[in-house]
């Protein structure tokens, strides 16, 4: 096996996790990736000298990470420090209202009770049990499997889930369930907001993605040492398995020969054979061809609809006003306008959402002084198309400011506490993207079918990452590079030998 070559084009947490599985089989793996280091979009801006998450901030379903570990012999708490939250995140309205959703589901249930009444906690429970249920459902269904079509969907459900599926109507966009589902407007717009977490529109989204606030309610962890630690710890265990790393190389071609995968091409002209190729860029960059024709056909040439961008602020200075805990959501009024600004419009939009990580919570004190703060407002993903002007940004801001400030909160943004960064920066680091974060919009009941599978049409080429089946978010990408490594692994039978020779001078193998 060990003369197996497999090279991973992007060293995101999929293409790490695919990289260490495949290592750990004995194959001889090397990473590739543009950027300086791995991580993508874990990234950190260092701000004052100071190391602030500029990407995920928050860390849920931690039992794909300790799947991983225990399938490597390996503990995730000996190589990571994970604390749970006992608060998932704050919620601020401007109309002077909050509300704090617990780990504990009690605690929970009881602060919607305070919040909205008797009737509307008897609700969330009765949310919950559904986002339970869908959730236990869909794990194995659809989550921890290779991407099926609709048929082989429906068979995996089983009885159970087509009973659950009927019931919900599976036509329903998570903003018409919602509605149905809670009667006061505030908890409609909290919980219409996880469908940001895959990119989308909750007026568009399926109601299946109601299945994510359960992801949320599971736990939410917070790493010592930053999202970035993750990446480190990935990285070193590829190391230790022998995993070469080849950073910043940009792959400019996927070489394709008779039909299939021999390895790849980078910038400068230098070529790696490989048996398998992992991609793990944006699988919009395939078909706009920019790993070069011939693995253009790994994916559907139709475009589908860009997920969501983001304008983020990574800033450090002293807050005022509000006690902040560690993720804080800011609602204004009218949350369907921000997703017609964005998806209709393709304008940031009048009246963002904003989402806010206070990095030193919850255990700092109150006097903190100076602190991290990563900010993020939603942002159409048009950064290939046009530059936000310094005009749309700097109201973009003066937004942000008066509806955190409107919600109780004071902080300042300075030309030197800051570092911002718009889709068109995201499209400069997530080539194919415009500067959508999470692939493609889940848009339409069908269109979690319509994500690409890790196994692509072309022979030896695999796909994981957040643009790919089972979708965006840290751990769901991590399962993607497991799913592709698990593909790998099942077409390695059927190898009789590697591919042999060079297609243009310069080969070198891994
Ligand atoms: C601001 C922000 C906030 C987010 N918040 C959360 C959150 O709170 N929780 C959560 O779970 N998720 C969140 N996400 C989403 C999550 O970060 C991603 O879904 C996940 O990290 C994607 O991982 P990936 O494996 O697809 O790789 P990516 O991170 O997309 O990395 C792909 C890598 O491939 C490299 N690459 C691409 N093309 C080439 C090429 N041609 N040659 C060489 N290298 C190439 C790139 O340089 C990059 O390093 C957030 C994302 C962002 C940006």
């Amino acid at each position: 096996m060990p003369d197996q070559r497999v090279v991973v084009v992007g060293a995101g947490v999929a293409g790490l996790v695919s990289a260490l599985e495949l290592s750990h089989l004995g194959l001889n793996v090397t990473v590739i990736d543009r950027a300086d280091a791995p991580g993508g979009k874990l990234h950190a801006e260092t701000v004052d000298g100071h190391a602030i998450d500029s990407g995920p901030t928050v860390f849920t379903m931690r039992w794909v990470f300790d799947e991983l570990m225990h399938s490597l012999d390996l503990r995730l708490d000996r190589e990571l420090t994970l604390t749970p939250l006992s608060v998932l995140a704050r919620h601020f309205w401007t109309d002077g209202s909050s509300l704090d959703l617990f780990a504990d589901p009690l605690a929970s249930e009881s602060a919607v009770e305070a919040f909205a009444g008797a009737d509307e906690a008897l609700r969330f429970r009765q949310f919950c049990d559904h986002t339970r249920e869908l959730y236990g459902v869909m794990d194995s269904s659809f989550i921890r499997s290779q991407l099926k079509n609709l048929p082989g969907f429906m068979a995996a459900l089983g009885p159970r889930g087509l009973s659950l599926l009927a019931r919900m109507g599976p036509m329903k966009t998570l903003w018409s369930s919602l509605e149905q589902r809670f009667t006061d407007p505030r908890l409609r717009q909290l919980f219409a907001r996880y469908a940001t977490y895959c990119g989308s529109s909750p007026l568009q989204a399926p109601a299946t993605l109601s299945l994510i606030a359960q992801v949320e309610m599971d736990g939410v962890w917070t790493v010592e040492g930053g999202m970035q630690e993750l990446i480190r710890c990935l990285t070193r265990l590829c190391k230790e398995q022998g995993v070469r790393f080849i950073c910043p190389a940009h792959c400019d071609q996927i070489l394709v020969r008779d039909g299939r995968v021999v390895g790849v091409s980078l910038d400068t002209q230098e070529q790696l054979l490989a048996d398998r190729v992992v991609f793990n860029g944006d699988t919009a960059a395939l078909r706009e061809g920019l790993l070069g024709k011939p693995a253009q056909r790994a994916v559907a040439s139709a475009a589908p609809q860009r997920s969501l961008s983001a304008v983020t602020w990574c800033i450090r200075t002293p807050t005022r006003g509000l006690r902040l805990d560690r993720h804080n959501l800011f609602f204004q009024s009218n949350y369907a306008d921000e997703f017609h600004d964005i998806f209709e419009h393709q304008r940031l939009p009048r009246r963002p959402t904003v989402y806010l990580c206070a990095q030193d919570r919850p255990s700092a004190q109150a006097d903190i002084g100076a602190e991290r703060l990563l900010c993020l407002v939603n942002a159409p993903a048009n950064g290939d198309v046009s530059e936000l002007s310094e005009q749309a940004l700097s109201d973009c801001e003066s937004q942000v400011l008066s509806a955190v400030k409107h919600c109780g909160l004071d902080f300042e943004l300075t030309p030197h506490n800051h570092v911002r960064n718009t889709p068109r920066h995201f499209h400069r680091r997530f080539p194919g993207t415009g500067g959508a974060l999470y692939g493609q919009a889940t848009h339409g009941w069908m269109s979690i079918f319509s994500r690409p599978g890790a196994i692509s049409p072309i022979p030896g080429l695999f796909l994981s990452g957040g643009s790919v089946h089972p979708g965006p978010g840290v751990p769901m990408a991590a399962m993607s590079g497991r799913l592709a490594a698990a593909a790998v692994r099942a077409s390695l039978g059927s190898i009789k030998s590697s591919p042999v020779g060079a297609t243009s001078g310069g080969m070198s193998t891994p």
